[in-house]
């Protein structure tokens, strides 16, 4: 049996996560085929996450939240919708809890705040954030979306490509250049909502993984956008997006080692019952080396992901921290699905075994959220400073 000594979280986590494993046996689970075909979750699934109360958990009573300012209980809902082995759920959901909502929260306008957050606490309001453009991925201080001052309210022109939930997406934060000529201190972050006149989307991709992930482009042609809509100061969008970079990647890394839990899991019973050569899978000398391996490196990460959790909750992962979370976790998730299909044989190529699904699912993690090259060179600079 694969378990791990865990001393993060308490009794009331234990219970919350005990809830959240209900919801996606009845809620999540059945529907994810359906969801891959489609291309994306429900926005019933959207609206019923938040009839339960797991959407922003942490946003003011005010606006209909439950203000609890504890980071576990959001770990708890990636790793358990990770362990579930739905990866477009295990990103969509906390894409739009612990990625777009604090933007809004942290550097929103009062009027933002109250005409957004109270539903996207519900469901209503489904959000995405859009950084990536056709041209500018990596380097994002190249993006070349504009917004024009126009007096009493922005303009707002370009497009962006790659964003996670877009295609649903009510409520999308997006990075464009206030002035050009500045580089990074010339980007400013807004919040454009889908009724927004000229604001367009595209289709969603057709991925090698993620399959219920909405991700596709946006377009922005004239989008005239409220001056309150500016998130935070002009020209510090760079700045916001650094600071909040840092949760996006320990997020990812999160979700990277709950879903090769899950791939693994379901290896070390599929080795239990396939026979060859007259003997379970499990009994070869390879198969339970690579066993040993796995298990042994998958109780490291998730030793070290539990520690990460514990202290961010302290508010002291800084953002090398979490590109170290990210880089590693995420390769070792990559490692953990490529073995366990070679376990599985051919049926782990069949997209009716979790296993392949993990497997196709897992890399683009070591893509999105700043690639791992870039992890290491934010790991690098600290250790150069
Ligand atoms: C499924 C999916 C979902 C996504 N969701 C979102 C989203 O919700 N919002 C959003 O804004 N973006 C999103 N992205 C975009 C993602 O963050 C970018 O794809 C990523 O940052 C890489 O940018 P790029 O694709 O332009 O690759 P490039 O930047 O062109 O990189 C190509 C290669 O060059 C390497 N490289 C680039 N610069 C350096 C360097 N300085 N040193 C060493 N190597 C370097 C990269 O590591 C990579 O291997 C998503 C992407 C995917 C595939």
């Amino acid at each position: 049996m694969y378990s791990v000594i865990r001393t993060v979280f308490k009794e009331e986590h234990e219970m919350f996560r005990q809830s959240i494993k209900d919801f996606i046996a009845r809620e999540i689970s059945p529907y994810n085929a359906e969801w891959e075909k489609n291309k994306m979750v429900s926005r019933e699934s959207w609206k019923k996450l938040g009839d339960n109360g797991f959407l922003c958990i942490q946003a003011p009573e005010e606006y209909g939240g439950l203000n609890i300012q504890d980071f576990r209980y959001n770990a708890i809902l990636v790793e358990e919708l990770g362990l579930s082995g739905c990866s477009g759920p295990a990103i969509g959901y906390p894409l739009h809890n612990d990625i777009v909502f604090p933007y809004i929260m942290h550097y929103g306008t009062k009027e933002a705040k109250a005409k957004y957050i109270p539903g996207m606490i519900s469901g209503d309001l489904i959000s995405a954030v859009a950084m990536t453009e056709p041209g500018a991925g990596s380097d994002l201080q190249a993006i070349r979306s504009t917004a024009v001052d126009k007096g009493d309210h922005y303009l707002i022109n370009g497009s962006k490509t790659f964003i996670t939930n877009g295609y649903l997406a009510d409520v999308v934060v997006v990075a464009a250049k206030t002035d050009p000529k500045l580089g990074a201190k010339g980007i400013s972050l807004f919040v454009l909502d889908k009724n927004m006149e000229g604001f367009s989307k595209g289709v969603p991709f057709e991925k090698v993984g993620l399959h219920a992930q909405d991700t596709c482009e946006l377009f922005f042609e004239d989008v005239k956008v409220p001056k309150e809509n500016l998130l935070g100061k002009l020209g510090e969008g760079f700045k916001y997006l650094m600071t909040e970079l840092a949760q996006e990647r320990l997020i990812v890394g999160l979700a990277a080692i709950a879903l090769a839990e899950s791939a693994f899991l379901s290896t070390l019973a599929y080795v239990q019952e396939r026979k060859a050569f007259g003997k379970s899978i499990s009994d070869f000398q390879n198969t339970r080396f690579k066993l040993a391996e796995m298990g042994a490196k998958l109780e490291q990460g998730r030793m070290y992901a539990d520690q990460l959790v514990a202290l961010h909750n302290d508010k002291k992962v800084d953002s090398a921290m979490a590109s170290s979370a990210k880089y590693l976790l995420t390769e070792l998730q990559c490692w953990v699905s490529d073995e366990c299909v070679q376990l599985h044989g051919g049926y782990g190529y069949m997209w009716e075994y979790p296993v392949a699904r993990a497997f196709a699912d897992a890399r683009v993690q070591r893509i999105y959220a700043g690639t791992n090259e870039i992890m290491k060179e934010l790991i690098v600079r600290k250790l150069l400073k």
